[in-house]
């Protein structure tokens, strides 16, 4: 009938009629992308500069579509934070990062794995619990996952946020910063989030190549500030040897970035610790 054919239209096909209907489809394809396992993780290792070992991870999420192939998260997060599928969708992130973590944790490989967190999850309020289920079905351990939070989904309810810091740091999970520098960072309320790690945004790495000096001078900055409020700063986006040269030069205790590694699949990682890890 003319519903089956319906749905059988599949997400983005431009003979869509109106943004409703898309949002509405795409949520109903996320749905069967996370129950039939279309969904899944790539991992970027961080190394640790002090020592030169790798020792977490940022999980990031890809969508291995029936149609379209590999999905990038820019494809599908946009749309999910829109129609609400963003929290089952980080659910099931937060479950498959911490199953996966305490598996290379038992043969021997203990990371500390970023998951990254949408603004709608953080103003749920389900965020804690969500967590603490993720820990608890792995059997993990709060300290090996570190949920990566960006300025904006903090500025958006400073108050809110705040609590929820203060739960998750009680729960022992660690909070990290995510693309500091990106937009208008708000110095002010950078003091006031008890975040463990700061993570700049490539965008000021990736300044280096133009304005070599001034680029340098914002991130010594920013380093300065993150270790005076008791936070590890972390670069991403290194993609040269001399940028990982610089971010060691000015004090960055962790980096990540193509020059490191690219993300990888899970079953990757084991030989690529092994060639690289330190
Ligand atoms: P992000 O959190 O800033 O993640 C880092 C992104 O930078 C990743 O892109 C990674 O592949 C890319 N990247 C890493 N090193 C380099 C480098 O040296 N050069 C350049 N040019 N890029 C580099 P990816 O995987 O496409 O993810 C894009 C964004 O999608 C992420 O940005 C994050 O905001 C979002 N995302 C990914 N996974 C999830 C997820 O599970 N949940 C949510 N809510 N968002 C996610
Ligand atoms: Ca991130
Ligand atoms: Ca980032
Ligand atoms: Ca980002």
């Amino acid at each position: 009938a003319k519903g089956a054919g319906r749905n059988r239209v599949r997400v983005f096909s431009p003979d869509l009629r109106s943004a409703v209907e898309q949002k509405v489809l795409v949520a109903a394809e996320l749905q069967e992308a996370i129950d039939d396992g279309q969904l899944v993780l790539h991992y970027q290792p961080v190394l640790h500069l002090p020592t030169g070992d790798v020792t977490g991870v940022e999980a990031l999420v890809r969508w291995q579509h029936p149609q379209r192939g590999l999905l990038a998260p820019c494809d599908f997060i946009p749309l999910a934070e829109q129609n609400g599928m963003v929290v089952p969708l980080t659910r099931w992130v937060l479950g498959e990062a911490a199953r996966q973590t305490a598996e290379w944790e038992r043969a021997g490989m203990p990371l500390v794995t970023g998951v990254n967190i949408s603004a709608a999850h953080f103003g749920t309020g389900s965020l804690v619990a969500d967590v603490h289920d993720a820990l608890e079905a792995a059997d993990l351990a709060p300290e090996r996952l570190v949920l990566e939070l960006t300025e904006t989904s903090v500025a958006e309810d400073p108050l809110r946020a705040a609590a929820q810091f203060a739960q998750l740091r009680i729960a022992g999970v660690e909070v990290a910063i995510d693309d500091f520098g990106s937009g208008f960072s708000s110095l002010s309320q950078l003091v006031s989030i008890p975040a463990g790690v700061l993570k700049l945004d490539r965008s000021l790495i990736a300044g280096t190549e133009t304005r070599r000096s001034e680029s340098a001078a914002a991130i010594a900055a920013v380093v300065g500030l993150a270790k005076a409020c008791g936070m590890r700063s972390l670069v991403e986006g290194v993609e040269t040897a001399d940028q990982l040269a610089l971010v060691r030069e000015l004090g960055c205790t962790l980096a990540q970035g193509y020059f490191i590694a690219r993300p990888m699949p899970a079953a990757q990682l084991p030989q690529w610790l092994a060639e690289h890890g330190g």
